[in-house]
């Protein structure tokens, strides 16, 4: 259905809180063959980038369907699945993050009002987010990124860092909390050839994570914090129960108070789906997004529309009302990346 024939009489703005740049010119993946043949001796060098080929790459891409899909703002972060953290040294994630953060401001400063930046952070195995921080205040104080997007498995799909609740990750948490900016959970690909990187290790990523944070301290030593669960959460939707059952036997704080500590964005694609989540989390935790262009680039036969063209399924849960879908499209993405503004504010 064309944007312009859903029912839409309250308008708010339509905000995409997950998209990737997945559509980088050839420039990018010149720089990463180059840094990757010099991986002994890392250096940061230049990415020979033009801003008519960004604008390519974009109005070809990712803007030519907001349009289309009368999606007004996205968020737009780094490619996920090629972030990396498991490859090569600190140092080389480091200037890889930092190159692939440059691009995305790049596009905020091309499209001021249609992109607000979402940054990576330069993780690597073993080593302390900690020192990621430098590269988060960069990104939000420098560049105006709303948040970032935080992998809590940077070794790629064989889980070596301790889970969320250790106090290992609090540096980057004080850091979120001091600068008001929330962490998207997000894994990158997988070396694990158990894990296919989006069929499954994205999704486990997202389940783990939940049940990490569910079962730590987290958010009592950190209330400000906002984390928001991608890919409609995982599996917590379908197993709410469960993690219901396990807040009860394990004296955790219980599902449906925990639950609305955290924000889930709706990335899933049959209206089953997308009810189940709205219904499970509440309304006041969802946040509208597609994560186009890329974990589900193709056309579903039965309906002829691109599995990624999820906006309608909102629409057509039949129980919300226009101030529910307001909220989902706009209102909720605010709360979690307050960095966007106030309400009715032009980015
Ligand atoms: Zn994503």
């Amino acid at each position: 259905m064309p944007a312009e024939q859903l029912h839409e009489p309250w308008r708010s703005l339509v905000i995409d809180a997950h998209g990737h740049y997945t559509t980088v010119p050839a420039g990018l993946r010149v720089f990463r063959a180059l840094q990757i043949s010099l991986m002994g001796k890392p250096v940061k060098g230049a990415v020979n980038v033009s801003d008519d080929e960004i604008r390519a790459s974009l109005e070809d891409g990712q803007l030519k369907l907001l349009d289309e899909r009368g999606i007004d703002v996205m968020l737009l972060s780094p490619m996920a699945s090629a972030m990396g953290h498991h490859f090569g040294s600190a140092l080389v994630s480091r200037y890889w993050t930092e190159v692939n953060n440059e691009l995305v401001h790049r596009v905020c400063r091309l499209y001021p009002g249609r992109f607000a930046g979402v940054c990576s952070l330069p993780q690597s195995p073993g080593v302390s987010p900690r020192e990621c921080v430098q590269e988060l205040k960069r990104c939000i104080g420098e560049f105006g990124f709303v948040g970032c997007n935080l992998n809590p498995d940077p070794s790629g799909g064989y889980w070596t860092s301790p889970p969320l609740g250790d106090e290992w990750w609090y540096p980057l948490y004080e850091a979120l909390e001091a600068l008001d900016a929330p962490a998207m959970i997000h894994a990158s690909a997988t070396c694990n050839p158990a894990f296919h990187t989006t069929g499954s290790h994205y999704l486990n990523v997202d389940s783990t994570a939940f049940v990490q944070l569910m079962e730590s301290r987290v958010f009592s030593d950190f209330p400000r914090l906002r984390i928001i669960l991608p890919h409609g959460g995982g599996n917590v939707p379908y197993q709410a129960a469960r993690y219901r059952a396990l807040g009860i036997m394990n004296k955790w704080e219980p599902f449906d108070e925990f639950i609305t500590r955290l924000y889930f964005d709706t990335t899933v694609y049959s209206q089953e789906a997308m009810e189940l989540l709205i219904k499970v989390v509440g309304v006041d935790n969802v946040i509208y997004a597609s994560e186009m262009l890329g974990g589900v680039n193709a056309i579903d036969p039965a309906s002829g529309r691109s599995f990624d063209d999820n906006r309608h399924l909102v629409h057509a849960v039949p129980w919300l009302t226009d101030e529910d879908r307001t909220k989902i499209f706009e209102g909720n993405v605010r709360k979690a990346y307050p960095r966007l503004g106030a309400p009715a504010a032009k980015i």
